[in-house]
């Protein structure tokens, strides 16, 4: 493991702080396991805060599902969650400091004189920006009672330059940035003063997270300088903006592309958890050519050098591949307990794992092993797609008459016996193997797809099999009649 030997910095601190929107989305999901693999690469830790101060969107189920999809997913948080509501007095502390120390001032504009200032601005097309009225004027001007919020003073000399770790030195004029506010009128904290006082609170050393917060970082930092001033113990974190993952067309992942929750990905694509954190890891980072990482290696090998600086596409079909090899990779029991409890309680579990290596060998989707097992738990009469019955005709039914018998009198049940035994009677009916086993596979699954047929015969077992096969076949003693 990777350390920072010889520099006195503090042990690393991460955090993954989602706003409950509902779902966990995957480019959420992918800054979550970022954060999460850099602590743990560098032996720190990882923390989950929820900033649901919207309150109306930030629901227990919205909440629930964040927590779920990182559970699954495999990330685990070193402390229980924060939420970002339960500190408001705390943020608005620290704005009250700021305010004592001359780094923000009360500003008593109303919003009606907000509105005539941004008129103004769009008819001069100058940029929109609170335009400092208050910065310099004593509260007493201020009609007595009036409403204020509390802006930061940020300074309006000089630049900020940020060194992020992925997009290189980045740097803005100060003068660019506004004079935000930090604490509303009804004294509640806005987001970004929360933000900062949290990352603080929480001992957050290295924040990773989207390019779309670079802009906000430079409107944070000075929140940071100046409560170090104040008091000191107030660090510039490091700071790492990923760039958002796009979709297939180059534009911002969204809705339009596909499925965006990772909740989605687990339940209507069938993928696995590690295949996904594969497929996570690899959008947007990378170790040379290697596509295939599990997750210790994963661990043994991230780090913020191997973020890429351009925005990741999505590829659906390069995560089902991965999702096929992880498929092959996992243990069968587990993967029929997951199958198991798609197709309900007619599933049986141990047919389920004794089928799972012929199943797991093309699936690319549990969905697929889903329907891949669908023929272990049909019952007779068996549905049949329009391509299986096409294939049952009458020289199909009298062939599987004649090998109904033979198999009738099989003792030996084995994929070996039985296809000694299928093979001899296709030699005898000068037929190529292929051409008895379609109409085999159509009788046994009512499908045309279907693991190896003599797979499928002994899975179902000789009774079934028969059965299914004389379902089929045409009836005993109807040949000499025709
Ligand atoms: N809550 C923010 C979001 O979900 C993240 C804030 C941050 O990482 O600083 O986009």
């Amino acid at each position: 493991m990777a350390s920072d030997s010889g520099s006195k910095a503090p042990p690393v601190v991460t955090r993954f702080a989602p706003s409950p929107t509902g779902y966990l989305h995957i480019g959420g999901a992918r800054t979550a396991l970022f954060n999460w693999l850099y602590a743990r690469h560098h032996g720190g830790r990882v923390l989950l805060r929820i900033e649901d101060t919207d309150r109306k969107r930030s629901t227990q189920d919205a909440i629930d599902k964040i927590i779920d999809g990182l559970d699954w997913l495999g990330l685990e948080f070193d402390e229980p969650p924060l939420f970002q509501s339960d500190r408001a007095e705390r943020h608005a502390e620290v704005a009250r400091k700021l305010l004592d120390a001359g780094h923000a001032y009360k500003c008593y504009a109303t919003p009606e004189e907000l509105e005539a200032m941004r008129a103004e601005q769009r008819a001069n097309k100058q940029p929109m920006r609170y335009d400092r009225r208050w910065r310099d004027r004593h509260e007493s001007e201020a009609p007595e009672g009036a409403p204020y919020v509390i802006r930061l003073k940020v300074p309006t000399e000089g630049e900020t330059t940020i060194a992020d770790e992925v997009q290189g030195k980045v740097t803005v004029r100060n003068a660019e940035i506004d004079d935000y506010v930090l604490l509303r009128a009804d004294g509640t904290p806005t987001y970004m003063l929360a933000v900062v006082v949290d990352d603080h609170d929480m001992g957050v050393t290295h924040i990773i997270r989207g390019d779309d917060h670079l802009n906000n970082a430079f409107r944070q930092l000075p929140i940071i300088r100046a409560m170090d001033a104040i008091e000191g113990g107030w660090p510039d974190p490091v700071y790492a903006h990923v760039p958002l993952i796009h979709g297939p067309d180059g534009a911002k992942m969204s809705k339009r592309h596909g499925a965006v929750g990772v909740e989605a990905y687990r339940d209507d694509e069938g993928v696995l958890p590690e295949a996904l954190f594969n497929y996570l890891l690899r959008l947007g980072w990378g170790h040379g050519d290697r596509e295939e990482i599990t997750k210790s290696e994963a661990i043994e090998l991230f780090d913020l050098d191997g973020v890429g600086k351009g925005p990741a596409r999505f590829d659906i079909k390069k995560l089902q591949n991965l999702n096929g090899h992880y498929i092959r990779a996992a243990d069968d029991a587990r993967l029929a307990a997951i199958v198991a409890e798609r197709i309900g309680p007619e599933a049986d579990i141990a047919l389920l794992t004794e089928a799972m290596p012929v199943l797991k060998t093309r699936a690319k989707s549990i969905n697929e092993l889903v329907e891949g097992s669908a023929f272990l738990f049909a019952k007779r009469p068996l549905e049949m797609t329009d391509k299986a019955a096409a294939l049952i005709d009458a020289e199909a039914r009298e062939r599987l008459a004649g090998l109904s018998k033979m198999l009738h009198v099989q003792n030996d049940w084995t994929i070996e016996a039985l296809e000694a035994t299928t093979k001899s009677y296709a030699e005898a009916l000068e037929l190529g193997l292929g051409k008895l086993a379609q109409p085999m596979r159509a009788a046994l699954t009512g499908t045309t797809t279907s693991p190896g047929i003599f797979d499928v015969l002994v899975l179902l077992g000789k009774e079934e099999s028969l059965a299914r096969i004389d379902a089929q076949a045409l009836p005993a003693g109807t040949e000499e009649n025709d």
